[in-house]
């Protein structure tokens, strides 16, 4: 019998395991056996390999093959082992050098012409080998420029399966592809002077970006709601290096394409509420692949019309918003996938949209409106930091100048200076904004006696809760940090406490 191993990496949500791709031949009749719990897509990989490398003049063995990919413990999905499968293959028939397999993972799925295809999850699965001290890989060459962002790892790229055994001879392999035109830059195309008026919902959306608060808007269709939660990104500083990497990671997974380097802006995500609960925190059958919220990690998640959103899904979002992680289990694995994002809910003030509108004709039951506005949770609620109701805009205000309105690179000058504030206060704590802070670090110093009178007084009359007491004064907190001063102020907190109780609006809608 003869028999060789390749190298691969399996992932469970973005923890990758070196995998060893062992080919077995002997002799006997033909027939291809693989072990080691693999799925439908990998059981395929024998007949794309053995077609692959009659193109690639190699010819599959005639007698026997067993291929086993060990561990055999761990679940292994998807398609990017078909490179390893014929390598191995090739290396125990004697037409490949075994020794240029070793220390070295190889990645890409083959068509059955022969040409290598890109796979996910390449990033965070060359990131688990360098971790493992492998430090030379062959990947698809569509996809060299995504491997060539991580720095200390010797890549090959190879566009076909006679391209990976030149490489394997010692070849150069293909090389960098021209760099195309620069990627448009979506999110950040966007600017906050485009929305006409909304002055006050400008400036929560400002106060939400500096302390990473979660945020809720209230109003009729078409007063810009959508229009606000798409500029947020825009307000919010640039990735850190490790949350760039912790974002392209689960961007590389989602198939994103990261020809133009490493995600450097807090992304952004929008699903229908139509979508399901598997594309919103994430799912699949056997390893679990990332959703919405992991897509928005570090960014912003936005759920327009978040009435209409399943019960379930917005409980599933509870734990995310708790612990910046989701797990998902499944029978042979779970996987955690990072998902720490700023929520940005948006309703309407009743099923039809128009309640409360003046001169516009609501025809929703009283039972109806009131339905409509308890369907988001109390959970979610209690995690909602700023309730900021829109009006629809004077027609007047619409005519003015667009000149007006402050851009988004102004308000983001402010928002970086107040998080730098925030850093240099909580870095040695642990935290970086306002919004980390928990409960009993911020009422150990509360501010000025009359500050703590108003909470006093506001908790008495039932307008707010103890954990409200919290979202107040980290919210003041922000306004302070935004304002320039050390402690926040008797009017910072007035503020504060006008912002989280829109909360009323919630229960109030109805009346
Ligand atoms: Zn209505």
């Amino acid at each position: 019998m003869r028999q060789a191993k390749a190298l691969s990496v399996a992932l469970v949500g973005v923890e990758g395991t070196v995998i060893e791709v062992e080919a077995a031949i002997s002799s006997g009749l033909p027939r291809t056996t693989m072990v080691g719990l693999p799925d439908t897509a990998l059981k395929e990989a024998r007949d794309r390999c053995r077609a692959a490398m009659s193109v690639a003049g190699h010819g599959w063995p005639t007698g026997p093959v067993t291929i086993n990919l060990s561990p055999a413990t761990l679940p292994k999905a998807g398609s990017h082992y078909d490179l390893s499968i014929a390598a191995a293959v090739a290396a125990a028939k004697g037409t490949c050098d075994p020794t240029a397999l070793e220390g070295r993972v190889l990645f890409g799925e083959l068509g059955l012409d022969g040409k290598v295809r890109g796979v996910r999850g390449l990033l965070p699965a060359l990131l688990s080998a360098l971790a493992k001290g492998l430090t030379r890989a062959v990947v698809p060459a569509v996809q060299l420029r995504e491997a060539s962002l991580l720095s200390g790892l010797s890549v090959h790229g190879v566009g076909d399966l006679a391209e990976l055994f030149e490489v394997l001879a010692g070849g150069p392999g293909s090389t960098l592809p021209p760099a195309g035109p620069p990627r448009s830059p979506d999110r950040q195309s966007v600017d906050l002077s485009d929305v006409a008026g909304q002055e006050e919902a400008k400036w929560a959306l400002e106060v939400a970006a500096a302390g990473r608060h979660h945020l809720y808007l209230h109003g009729p269709p078409g007063v810009g709601k959508t229009l606000l939660a798409e500029r947020l990104t825009s307000l919010l500083p640039d990735l850190s290096d490790t949350e760039s990497m912790e974002v392209s990671a689960v961007h590389s997974l989602c198939g994103i394409n990261l020809d133009d380097g490493l995600v450097r802006r807090p992304p952004y995500a929008d699903p229908h509420h139509s979508a399901s609960l598997a594309s919103l925190v994430g799912g699949g059958a056997r390893v679990a692949m990332p959703g919405a919220i992991s897509r928005a990690h570090r960014g912003v998640l936005f759920l327009d019309e978040a009435p209409e959103f399943p019960p379930r899904a917005m409980d599933a979002l509870r734990v995310p918003l708790e612990s910046g992680r989701v797990v998902l289990a499944r029978s042979e694995s779970t996987a955690v996938y990072p998902a720490n994002f700023q929520l940005v809910l948006a309703a309407n003030p009743c099923p039809c949209g128009m309640a409360g509108t003046p001169g516009a004709n609501c025809r929703c039951a009283p039972m109806a409106v009131r339905r409509y506005a308890s369907r988001v949770s109390g959970p979610i609620l209690d995690r909602i930091d700023i309730h900021q109701r829109l009006r629809p805009v004077r027609s007047a205000m619409l005519a003015a100048p667009a000149g007006d309105s402050e851009s988004s690179a102004v308000v983001a000058g402010r928002v970086l200076v107040a998080r730098d504030r925030q850093l240099r206060r909580l870095a040695a704590l642990g935290w970086r904004t306002n919004a980390e802070v928990p409960g009993p670090v911020l009422r150990k110093q509360l501010p000025a006696p009359q500050g703590v009178e108003l909470l006093s007084r506001a908790v008495a009359r039932g307008q707010l809760s103890a954990r409200g007491v919290d979202k107040v004064l980290r919210l003041a907190w922000t306004i302070a940090d935004l304002a320039g001063v050390d402690l926040p102020a008797l009017d910072h907190l007035h503020t504060a406490l006008a912002m989280r109780r829109g909360e009323d609006l919630v229960s109030g809608a109805a009346s």
